[in-house]
């Protein structure tokens, strides 16, 4: 579904990207660790082309990615974004948030959008949160919300980048366990997160960054088990 080919990607004279390939599947859940700094986000970012790539290329379901207009704003839809921030409407509520994107980009009809909003609120458990801003929610709320309103576009693909690593401890486990239930259910998926046990038990592969590169990638098990390279033993080493 998507492949990345021999991707480079600098910021001025910073190499972030160094001939990265990966491709993920239909279906498939993939999680990039790796030390800060190492290219995970920009990594993320250019997969919905909120970054362009100096060279390479970027297929999304058999087609280059759009660089604009109309093809570019359905590759948007079609790759849902969950970042750190949760990015919620705060003049918005929590329905309305959802509501948004199918009623202005997919030209749904509201009734259609609001049954639709309020079906994906039970889904990631805050139906009763409906009506409220956001700042009246917890964060792990917030990021529920986050992942319904990108859930309300019908994406192929989500990326996550770092979705728990605002939330204070005790919310982190709601949100794995929301993306852990659409990993389950097929979501095609890729998390950048340093929650080792959603790598281990939603993953299907883990792909490991060092400096722009993708190092090394394996499933799971064989990964924290035996890790190949040199910088991933001692990342591990660090965080496990
Ligand atoms: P972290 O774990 O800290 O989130 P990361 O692996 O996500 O790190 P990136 O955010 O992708 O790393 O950044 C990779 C490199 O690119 C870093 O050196 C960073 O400072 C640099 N960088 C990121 N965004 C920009 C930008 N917009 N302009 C210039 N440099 C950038
Ligand atoms: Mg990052």
């Amino acid at each position: 579904l998507i492949v990345l080919d021999g991707v480079n990607k600098w910021f001025g004279s910073l190499h972030v990207l160094r001939e990265v390939n990966v491709a993920v599947d239909r279906g498939e859940v993939v999680v990039v660790i790796g030390p800060s700094g190492s290219g995970k986000s920009t990594l993320c970012r250019t997969i919905n082309r909120l970054e362009p790539i100096n060279s390479g290329s970027i297929t999304f379901d058999g087609r280059p990615l759009p660089a604009e207009g109309k093809a570019l704003a359905r590759l948007r839809s079609e790759v849902g974004m969950v970042f750190q921030s949760f990015n919620l409407f705060a003049h918005k509520t929590i329905l309305e948030n959802v509501m948004l994107g199918p009623v202005k980009v997919r030209k749904e009809k509201s009734d259609v959008a609001r049954d639709r909003a309020f079906a994906l609120l039970d889904r990631v458990g805050i139906r009763d949160q409906a009506d409220k801003y956001p700042a009246q929610l917890s964060g792990g709320q917030q990021q529920r919300a986050a992942i319904a309103r990108a859930l309300a576009m019908q994406p192929k693909a989500l990326l996550f980048d770092e979705p728990t690593s605002a939330l204070d401890p005790e919310m982190v486990g709601e949100v794995l366990e929301v993306m852990t239930s659409l990993a389950r259910e097929g979501m095609t998926m890729v998390v950048v997160t340093h929650e080792m046990g959603f790598a281990r038990h939603a993953a299907n592969r883990v792909v490991f960054m060092a400096d722009g590169q993708l190092v090394e990638q394996a499933a799971p098990n064989e990964f924290f088990t035996n890790p190949q390279s040199e910088r991933a033993k001692d990342f591990l080493s660090k965080i496990l």
